[in-house]
This record gives C-alpha cells, sequence and structure tokens, in this order.
C-alpha cells in the first residue's frame, strides 16, 4: 500500500519536475548566498573600521588629559567604558615614560600574542574570547597635549584599539541566518504551491488519461473527455483531442469494414463473426439461437422491369423493414444479392419461426413506392447441438429451398 503510493508519487511528473528545478535552485541559491555573505562581510568589516577611526574624536581628549595629569582613575574609567562598546576588544595606551601605562581586553604584545587584560590593567586568563590572535586587528593613534602654556603639541605616546573579525563575522552571521530562514520558508512554500499546481493542471489530467485509456474496451473505443483546467489550446488538449480523432477513425474504419455498402445493415465478413460467436456461445450454455434465411420473390423481374436502381432502393427499404421489425437483441445482415439472414440468440425453434412469420405478413402488406407490394420466402432452422455451424445453415438454405418451392410468400421451417 505504502510502497504503491510511493512508487506513484516517484513516477509523478510534478515530482520530476520539482527536483530538477529546485536542484538547480539550490545550486543557484547557495552561490548567491555565498557571493553576498561574503560582501556583507566584507561591508561589516569597512564599517568596522570606520567606526573605530571615529572613536579617537570621541575620547582623545579624555585620555590625553588624564595621562597628562597622571589621573589613572580617570583613565581607566575612560578605557573601561570604550571597551564596554561592542566593536571594541582592547585597549593599549603607551605613554612615553610609561607611567600611564594602561591595557584592558584583548591586546596584542611585541610577539603579536594575544593578552588579556582586565578593568583594572592586570593580565588575566582567558575567559570572554575564544578567539586567535590573526583575528584582531588594530587601529593606532597618537596622544599630544595641547595646553594654553604651550604653542606647540607635546607629544604623550599612543593608543592601540583592538578590534575583532569575529565581531564582524557574528554581525553578519546573525542577517545572514535571517536570510537562510527566510529563504528556506520561501522554497518550501514556493516548492509546495509549485507541486500542487503542476500536480493538478498536468499530473492529474495524465493520470485520468491514462486510467481512461487502459479502461478502454479494445473492440469498441470511446472518445474520452478529460477535466483539463485551461480551455485555451494546450498540449494536453490537443494530446486528447488527437487521440480522439484516432478512435473515431478507427471506430470508422471498423464500421466499414463490418457494414454493406448498399443497405447499412451488416456484411457477411461481419455476420460469418457472429454466427461463429454464437454456435461456440450456445454450444458452451447448451442454449438455442435461431437463424432464417430470407429471399426476395422474383427480384429479378424488379430489376428488369424497373432497372437495377429501383432494385437497390428496394433492397435499402426491405431491409430497414427488417431492421425495425426485430427485437435488440436479432442480428441482421445481408447474406448475399437479395438474401438476409437473421439470427435470434436464445430463441427456440417455436420463437423463431414466430418472428419469420410476422416479418413476411408485414413484408407482403407493405406498399413500396414504383413497385406496390413484394413477397419473401423464409427458411428457418435452429442450433441443436450440431457438430459445426454449416449444418445450422444447410438446414435453413434447405427450409428456404422448400418455402420456394411450396409457392413463395411462405416460412418454413426444418
Ligand atoms: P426467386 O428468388 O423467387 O427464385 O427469384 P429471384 O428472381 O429472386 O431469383 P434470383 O435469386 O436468381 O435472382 C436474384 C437477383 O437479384 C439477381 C441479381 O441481379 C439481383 N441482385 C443481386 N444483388 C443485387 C443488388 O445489389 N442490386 C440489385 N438491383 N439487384 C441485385
Ligand atoms: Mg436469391
Ligand atoms: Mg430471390
Amino acid at each position: 500500500m505504502i510502497s504503491s503510493v510511493l512508487k506513484r508519487f516517484r513516477q509523478s511528473i510534478a515530482l520530476h519536475l520539482l527536483t530538477t528545478i529546485f536542484s538547480v535552485y539550490f545550486l543557484v541559491a547557495v552561490l548567491v548566498t555565498v557571493v553576498q555573505l561574503y560582501k556583507e562581510y566584507e561591508d561589516t568589516k569597512a564599517k568596522f573600521y570606520k567606526e573605530i577611526q571615529t572613536l579617537p574624536a570621541t575620547f582623545n581628549r579624555g585620555i590625553v588629559d588624564s595621562v597628562w595629569t597622571y589621573n589613572k582613575e580617570l583613565l581607566q574609567s575612560i578605557l573601561v567604558g570604550m571597551h564596554n562598546l561592542p566593536i571594541v576588544v582592547g585597549i593599549k595606551v603607551e605613554s612615553i615614560d610609561h607611567k600611564m601605562d594602561l591595557q584592558i581586553g584583548a591586546v596584542l604584545n611585541e610577539k603579536n600574542e594575544i593578552t588579556y587584560y582586565d578593568s583594572s590593567g592586570k593580565v588575566t586568563e582567558q575567559k570572554e574570547f575564544g578567539f586567535g590572535t590573526d583575528t584582531l586587528f588594530k587601529h593606532e593613534f597618537p596622544m599630544y597635549y595641547q595646553g594654553a602654556a604651550f604653542d606647540h603639541k607635546v607629544p604623550l605616546g599612543q593608543v592601540t584599539l583592538y578590534s575583532n573579525n569575529q565581531l564582524v563575522f557574528d554581525r553578519v552571521k546573525y542577517g545572514f541566518i535571517l536570510i537562510l530562514i527566510n529563504s528556506i520558508i520561501k522554497t518550501i512554500a514556493l516548492w509546495f504551491i509549485i507541486y500542487y499546481f503542476i500536480k493538478k493542471y498536468l499530473g492529474e489530467p495524465l493520470e485520468e488519461f491514462t486510467t481512461k485509456i487502459r479502461k478502454q474496451d479494445v473492440q469498441s473505443p470511446q472518445a474520452i473527455d478529460l477535466n483539463i483546467h485551461w480551455t485555451n489550446t494546450n498540449e494536453l488538449l490537443i494530446l486528447k483531442e488527437s487521440y480522439n480523432q484516432m478512435i473515431r477513425r478507427l471506430n470508422k474504419h471498423k464500421l466499414l469494414s463490418i457494414t454493406d455498402k448498399l443497405t447499412g445493415i451488416f456484411n457477411r465478413l461481419k455476420l460469418d463473426k457472429v454466427l461463429n460467436d454464437e454456435f461456440n456461445r450456445s454450444k458452451r450454455f447448451k442454449s438455442n439461437f435461431g437463424i432464417i434465411i430470407i429471399d426476395i420473390d422474383y427480384f429479378k423481374r424488379i430489376n428488369d422491369t424497373y432497372g437495377h436502381q429501383v432494385g437497390d432502393q428496394v433492397l435499402i427499404q426491405f431491409a430497414k423493414i427488417l431492421k425495425e421489425n426485430i427485437r435488440k437483441i436479432d442480428v441482421l445482415g445481408r447474406w448475399g444479392g437479395e438474401e438476409f439472414i437473421i439470427i435470434c440468440p436464445e430463441t427456440d425453434f417455436q420463437g423463431t419461426i414466430k418472428v419469420a412469420q410476422s416479418l413476411r405478413e408485414i413484408i407482403s402488406t407493405y406498399e413500396f413506392p414504383i413497385i406496390n407490394t413484394i413477397s419473401a420466402s423464409f427458411g428457418v432452422s435452429i442450433y441443436d447441438g450440431d457438430e459445426n455451424i454449416d449444418q445450422v445453415i444447410a438446414r435453413a438454405d434447405n427450409a428456404l429451398y422448400k418455402a420456394k418451392e411450396n409457392g413463395r410468400n411462405k416460412v418454413e421451417g426444418y
């Protein structure tokens, strides 16, 4: 059960299309996202540099004043404040006389190794930072004192600010995760929407088509109708129409091959098949069927007197009368020339005789145009456990011969 559902799912055109489309889409999306992420990372990093470069303007005055006045407490509180900024991971103040040197946070030493200092400037164990030296980048700016008593700047040392690529990445990462979740949700939604519509508009009509073709009766295939959502010309409609056209042509061809051209009733080819089928069926179910062979009396005279064309019209009308006066289950056909045959399934001898007699009566009283009245002779036989169908036919033929001999316009049974 589940495996058959899975199999049908795998065979679905919607799924195949979607797998292909979304594999390509996924690759493109990943590529675009990677490029986007890289660009974002570079932009953010540049922004960090810029932000860091604006810091001296804000803090320089305070730092310089505290260094100049040897106010370590003030310097420390300024550095702690700077360190609290999210883009700053460490600050190093180096004064020329080294009396006001102070480091807070993650700072690089002379060997370019990372060293950690607490808020009072003491070396501490690494705790809040989980990154290597190479992820730190720095910005240095000099300290000058320019008081009212000096006409030139007094160099005091320099300040180094440290920031961290990890911070850049964290900031980008947050945006990136949002983009990722956003696009995953969108992709899944899109997947279902496309799947739903491809299945509805393409998969289902195709499946319906297949089912209906499979269900066709090979003997008499019929034109089919499909629930197609678009009425404008499309491939599905064209496919369906082509199929139906083929079926119609096939049926027409089949019909022509079993129909007598003149009268429109079954021809000899079809009659042979019906007789054989009926014979086999009756044999198997041990039932009866009757046959009536009908021959128009003195038909030659009609041709001779009124011409072949009138003769044809009589044959057409004659067949029509027979057709209109037999039961639905009875099979009528042209046996040849002006001879006709009726096969009566599930009918015993008396029943068949009755059919023949009623037809003889109708024919003999029917007013034909031009020729007025005609008559016909009827030979009746039934299947009676015979060896083959020819025996049944031969008996009907003999009966017909007898009807002719007995003066025509008669029903004879064998
Ligand atoms: P009966 O059966 O009563 O003995 O006399 P009949 O004149 O009908 O005898 P027969 O069977 O010899 O003649 C049949 C005639 O039917 C001969 C043939 O020209 C004519 N016929 C056969 N097929 C057609 C046809 O398709 N159209 C026309 N107009 N005549 C046909
Ligand atoms: Mg004849
Ligand atoms: Mg005849």
